[in-house]
């Protein structure tokens, strides 16, 4: 038997049919009308951002919006952050729909033109990522006669240790090398743009605090060597995120509360302001994947439980987003949750290739064709980052529980 991830701590202490927002998964997905569905829990979403705002006071908050971009939960995400963090025209569309663009910033390699068109008229700020990008930029804002808002990403000399995929430290498509950022900041300033400031990102789903830490002052050192180069201020500083989840069997929550301490220590008596964008930190124990049983069927002495949903809605839970090895999410037998596992089944779906295992060699109670199986984690980077098109499924239903009457 292998062991699975541990389950959010607003699922993990529940016995019995599992309930998600007050009410029973069976509920959930007589709600959606079908199965699979995504379920997700505004509240959860604000318990954590709750927990950021008393950890990191006087820290600006984004939603790096890629993480879970449905446009209910997207709305209500943005009544209680500062910003949201956009990496196309599509998203800048949805995130003018809720936010003034003011509040909104658009990284990414690869802008195209009509991209870069669209954030100067909308007035949000382009996170540069390379001087090509910057000359396109200001052209652009030359033509539309409007000075654009530009901050600059920078690809960092340093690397935050420890992070599922590290985006610093190293050659990368992503932000302007250190070396030639503060360089790059008196081009654009003198070229009239509106000066926004630093971003600067150094990796993703780490779960080690002092790896955080120490990218913090690193990054503060950084950016202010930066800004003595560029000879002004910036507005605002980015300094990324990373912030973790657990997914995995061993993996243990990350302690924002000892980044956040550390943090507003090091920015003690600075009059910058300072912004951390987060995705899966704050949305993806939020989410529950909800897929039903099949068939049940034995080949070579092992149980399978075939569902309707697998990777084509939930391709991380299966291992193939950004894994190296395959390892197993929280997995649950919805109307029996917290029950002794009698017997090890692998969890597949629908489709025909072997890479479709939502949980291999799991212990569960014993299930049956029409049961519920309950994915957790599935609140970021789940609908939107699988390939939904792939054997021609229906998309799975969405549902943000708040907006249920
Ligand atoms: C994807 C991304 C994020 C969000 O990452 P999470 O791991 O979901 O927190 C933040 N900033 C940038 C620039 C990104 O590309």
């Amino acid at each position: 038997m292998k062991p699975i991830g541990p389950l959010p701590p607003e699922f993990a202490d529940q016995r019995g049919e599992l309930h998600i927002a007050g009410r029973s998964a069976t509920d959930w997905a007589e709600h959606a009308g079908t199965t699979p569905c995504f379920v997700y829990d505004a509240a959860i979403v604000g318990t954590r951002v709750g927990r950021f705002r008393a950890a990191f006071p006087g820290v600006d908050l984004h939603y790096a919006m890629k993480a879970n971009p449905y446009p209910p939960l997207l709305a209500a995400v943005a009544t209680i952050v500062d910003g949201l963090d956009v990496a196309s025209a599509g998203e800048l569309t949805r995130a003018l729909a809720v936010k003034p663009a003011d509040a909104i910033s658009f990284a990414g390699p690869g802008k195209r033109d009509p991209e870069l068109v669209a954030a100067i008229e909308a007035g949000a700020t382009l996170n540069l990522e390379s001087e090509g990008e910057a000359e396109r930029a200001l052209v652009a804002g030359d033509r539309l006669g409007i000075a654009p808002r530009l901050a600059i990403r920078v690809n960092p000399d340093v690397e935050l240790r420890g992070s599922g995929m590290r985006m610093g430290g190293r050659p990368s498509p992503f932000g302007i090398d250190a070396a030639r950022a503060g360089a790059l900041a008196r081009r654009v300033i003198a070229a009239g743009a509106d000066w926004r400031g630093w971003h600067v990102y150094a990796g993703s789903q780490a779960l080690d605090a002092q790896a955080i830490i120490d990218t913090h002052a690193a990054t503060l050192e950084l950016t202010d060597r930066l800004s003595a180069e560029a000879g002004a201020e910036p507005p605002l500083v980015n300094l990324g995120g990373g912030f973790g989840v657990p997914y995995f069997a061993g993996d243990r929550a990350l302690d924002i509360e000892l980044v956040g301490a550390a943090l507003t220590a090091a920015l003690a008596g600075r009059t910058t302001r300072y912004a951390i964008e987060l995705g899966r930190w704050l949305v993806a124990e939020a989410g529950v994947y909800l897929t039903r049983v099949v068939d049940r069927k034995e080949s070579g002495g092992e149980t399978f439980l075939v569902c309707d949903g697998g990777m084509h809605h939930q391709l991380a839970a299966t291992g193939n987003l950004g894994t190296v090895v395959r390892r197993n999410y929280p997995v649950a037998l919805a109307r029996s949750t917290g029950d002794a596992a009698i017997e090890e089944v692998s969890v597949v779906g629908p489709l025909c290739t072997p890479l479709d295992r939502i949980g291999d060699h799991i212990g569960v109670p014993r299930a049956e064709p029409g049961d519920l199986i309950a994915v957790f984690m599935a609140g970021a980077y789940g609908a939107t980052a699988s390939p939904a098109a792939f054997l021609g499924h229906p998309a799975a239903v969405e549902i943000l529980a708040d907006s249920v009457p």
